[in-house]
């Protein structure tokens, strides 16, 4: 089993990366802003719970999100491994799901940062905006999301360099070369 966590700032392109890393390894991609997006689209209560939220690019509460990947994790009970994106984003989401592999056994393996700086954020974000159009691919959501980042998520650096978890890959490149890096790293485990 292979676990993995793909810890970044929005727009780093860590989607683009869990998703193909999960494609040749044979992981299920657990992308929590996906997730939530589902729900809101299908119109669940927890989806009209959290519409706003997401908008405005303030994080759900760390209890939804903790409940919805638990309960993604016991879906697919015979899967290979999975692949984190966008979960955890804060310490308690952090301390939350190393409770839940603890308990399965299978710990995190790695923790890859992709790093990027927030003047490529913005850039890659207003991009993204006019081919997706994301509705809180916006200025001013961006910058909000980007102190978000700061101040709850980049935290979980330290969180994860204590259990010597931590990887640095530089975002900052094409999207091939990235993905190189990461096929060779993720073979060797
Ligand atoms: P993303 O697609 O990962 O950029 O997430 C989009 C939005 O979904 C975020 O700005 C938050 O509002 C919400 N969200 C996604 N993941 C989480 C999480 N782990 N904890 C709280 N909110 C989240």
């Amino acid at each position: 089993m292979i676990n993995l966590l793909f810890l970044a700032r929005p727009g780093a392109g860590k989607g683009t990366q869990a998703k193909l890393i999960a494609k040749k390894f044979n992981l299920i991609h657990l992308s929590s802003g996906s997730l939530l997006r589902q729900e809101i689209t299908a119109g669940t209560e927890l989806g009209n719970k959290i519409k706003d939220t997401q908008i405005t690019g303030e994080l759900v509460s760390d209890h939804l999100i903790i409940e919805l990947i638990k309960n993604k994790l016991v879906d697919n009970p015979k899967a290979e491994g999975f692949i984190f994106d966008g979960f955890p984003r804060t310490l308690k989401q952090a301390e939350a799901l190393d409770k839940i592999l603890v308990e399965k056994k299978y710990p995190l393996n790695l923790v890859i940062v992709l790093d990027i700086t927030a003047k490529e954020m913005m850039k890659r974000l207003l991009s993204r905006a006019k081919i997706e159009g994301r509705q809180d691919d916006n200025e001013e959501t961006i910058k909000a999301r980007g102190k978000i980042y700061d101040q709850h998520t980049e935290p979980l650096i330290e969180y994860y360099k204590k259990q010597n978890k931590i990887i640095n890959i530089d975002g900052d490149r094409e999207v091939t070369k990235i993905y190189d890096d990461l096929d060779r790293i993720v073979s060797q485990l």
